[in-house]
This record gives structure tokens, sequence and C-alpha cells, in this order.
């Protein structure tokens, strides 16, 4: 997506694509998140053709096409004449607000009462997180802090516990106790028989010792500082933990071949039969030998093309390769191990070729070029022993060159 932004970048810096009214200050034209990309610009048919063209630059370079039934065209204060130069293009026209990650998006500010959902959806979150240890019951808000496990009493007695405990809104918890005990009236409801309870099997607060402690609490696990990556992994969305990421993320292992083939493990690349799945109308054909369907599995494994690549790492290694025909094959040869062939050199080897048949069947298709497969795996094997090479100083990987036969 960096492609895209600076492909787009360059035309509004030219001019080519002028930028809305309200961005052009701040030197804004998109913004991004996730899958999602929002283009501002100033209403002019030749700043939407502008773009239109930088989607399809972007297209033909990465395969990533522009799903045209999810894109709407949001614009306000246009000649019917300029409407119609738009709709020319075929997006279909929005009307605002809609709603965007849970909030309204609208061309003004939002006032506060429109965030409020969101603000307290996090209050309570963080109101969660925060507890104290009473010690000395005085700096800690009988009210409003987090000291029971019933959470903030605000919330469980509301305003009128005030009147109902006794105890002043801005009271501390040393409010409630004096020397011999607490000093909370008779409990009337269950919340507050639930109170007397806990406070009774906790020592009284005292002024011997000491201050009240703060913590914050992430997964049940109390911190005496705040730590924002604990709290972005307690917040964090997760899946399940592939049994290949630990061998995919070998120590070692090159990000940008790790990264690559971790999208292709998901089978996430835009191969011809999964375009054609989104709808898209192109051919299917692989791009590399013309004659089968392209996905990944024949791309990767089975394609004549990769069959002789596979068949050189055949003659490097010491252990027997299978000729793969699905990629759960692939997947059990690579995550197994063996004093002749450590994982992380089958790790290694296939990720370099997965990141090179994904290159050169990308290269066939833009550019027309397709080096012959004893070439690419020239590359490949200067790339492993230089590989090798630079991390020899390493335990895992000083004993590798001598099984990676050259
Ligand atoms: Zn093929």
């Amino acid at each position: 997506m960096e492609v895209f932004s600076g492909l787009l970048q360059s035309r509004y810096n030219s001019g080519y694509i002028r930028y809305h009214p309200n961005t052009e200050d701040l030197g804004i034209s998109h913004l991004m998140f996730a899958d999602d990309v929002m283009v501002f610009f100033d209403g002019g048919s030749s700043s939407i053709h502008g773009i239109n063209e930088t989607l399809d630059d972007f297209a033909g370079w990465s395969g990533l096409h522009m799903n045209k039934d999810k894109t709407q065209l949001f614009h306000a204060g246009l000649s019917q004449d300029e409407t119609n130069a738009l709709s020319a293009y075929g997006f279909s026209a929005g009307s605002l607000p809609i709603r965007y990650l849970g909030l309204p998006l609208m061309h003004r500010k939002l006032k506060i009462a429109e965030y409020s959902s969101l603000i307290d959806k996090l209050n309570r979150k963080f109101n969660s997180w925060a507890t104290n240890e009473i010690h000395s019951g005085q700096n800690t808000s009988f009210w409003f802090d987090n000291w029971s496990p019933l959470g903030p009493l605000i919330g469980v007695f509301g305003r009128e516990g005030t009147r109902n405990l006794r105890v002043h809104i801005d009271a501390p918890v040393s409010a409630s106790c004096n020397a011999g005990g607490w000093s909370l009236p008779h409990p009337r409801s269950e919340q507050e028989v639930n109170l007397h309870l806990y406070l009774t099997g906790i020592p009284l607060p005292s002024i011997d010792r000491g201050p009240d402690q703060f913590f914050w609490l992430t997964n049940g696990i109390k911190n005496i500082v705040f730590s924002s990556s604990k709290t972005w992994d307690a917040l964090r969305p997760r899946a399940a933990i592939q049994d290949v990421a630990k061998h995919l993320w070998f120590s070692g292992a090159m990000p940008k071949h790790a990264f690559h083939f971790w999208v292709t493990n998901l089978n996430r690349l835009p191969t011809r039969s999964r375009l054609a799945s989104w709808g898209l109308q192109v051919q299917i054909e692989c791009c590399v030998c013309n004659s089968e369907i392209e996905n990944r599995d024949h791309l990767m494994l089975t394609c004549h093309y990769a069959m002789v690549l596979w068949s050189q790492v055949r003659r490097h290694l010491r252990v027997s390769v299978p000729s793969f025909t699905d990629w759960t094959q692939l997947i059990h040869w690579t995550t197994s191990s063996s004093s002749t062939a450590p994982g992380n050199l089958r790790m290694m080897v296939v990720q370099a070729m997965v990141y090179n048949i994904w290159q050169q069947r990308n290269n066939n298709l833009h550019n027309q070029m397709l080096q012959p497969p004893l070439v690419v795996f020239k590359h490949i094997n200067r790339h492993i022993i230089n590989y090798i090479y630079a991390l020899r100083h390493r335990k895992k990987f000083s004993s590798l060159m001598q099984l990676w036969l050259i």
C-alpha cells in the first residue's frame, strides 16, 4: 500500500489531482485503515480521472483491484454538470453520515455526544484495569476507584448510595472506618451484603500501613507502571496461533521472505483463480505455463516451471525431497527436521523458492519477462549461500553450509 500512496501522492504533488479544499493546507490526499482507503479531492473530473488512473496503475503492478461494489463517492456543492461528469466513472454515490468503525463519519467535526458510545466503552475498559490495594485508605476514592471486586462502587450503588451507605461522594476509603472497624450502616441490599463480606475479609485501613497502591491490571496481572505493550496485547484481536508460525519466523529468518511466505501460507496471494473467485473478469490460466489453472499450489508446486526449481533443490540437499502435490505436503516436509536437513535450512530454502517463483510470475505477467528456471535457481542458490555465510557465527547456522551442497 506504500506504493499506492506514493503513486497517488506524486499526482497530487504535480497538480494532476487537486486537493479537497479542506485538506489542502494539511496536505492530506488520502487516509488508509486496514483494507480501506479514503481519497479526498476537489470534485473535479480531471482529478477523478487521475485517481482512477492511479488505481489502474496500482492494480497492474500488484494485481490488487479496487472493488467497485464496495466503493462510494461522496460529494457536496457540485453543479449538475460536475455531478454528471463524475458519475461517468461508475462509482455509486454515497451520502453522509455513514458509520465507520462504530462511529458516525461526517463532513464536520464530531460532537462529544457523537463520540460518547466510544468513550463509555473505553472508560469501562480502563476502569476495570486500574485497581488499588488499600493500605491507609486515604488516597483511594471510596466511590470512584476500583478497589473492591465489585468495581467502582458508584457504578454499583449509584448516587443514592452516598445516602444509603452514609459516605460522602468525595470521601476516601478511610472515611468508612475507624480504629474499631468498618463503620458502614447495616446492609439492606444484596450488593451491600457483598461489600460487607469483602470488607470483613481485608485488613482494616490504617495510616501505619503507608499509602494505598495503584496498579494496572492487564489480563489478571498487576503492574505498577502502565505498559502500553501489555495493554495492546490485552486489547488486540487474536487468532489462534498457527502451528506453522514458530517454524516460519525461525530465528534468523529473512523478514521479506518470511512475510511473503506467511501470506502465501494463508493462501492470500492474488493468483488468477482467486481474482476470478472475487468476480473479476480475468483469464484463469497460469501466468507462467499458460496451460493449467493458476492457483497457489499449481504455481508453487506443480507448474513445470516450479518443478524444475524443486528438482534443483533436491540436488542440493542430503535428504529426500518429495515431489509436492499440495500445500499441506509442503508444510509437513518444511516443518519437519532431521540432522542432515534441519528445520531452519528447509524453511529458508522453501521461503526463498516461494518468493522467487512469485516474483517471476509477476515479472512475466507485467513485463512479459520470464527468466529460465535454472537462472532463477542460481539466484536462489547464491542467496542461500550468502545467507548461511552471513549468519555462520550463530549456533544454528554454523553447520548449515556443509548441508547445503554446492
Ligand atoms: Zn503453470
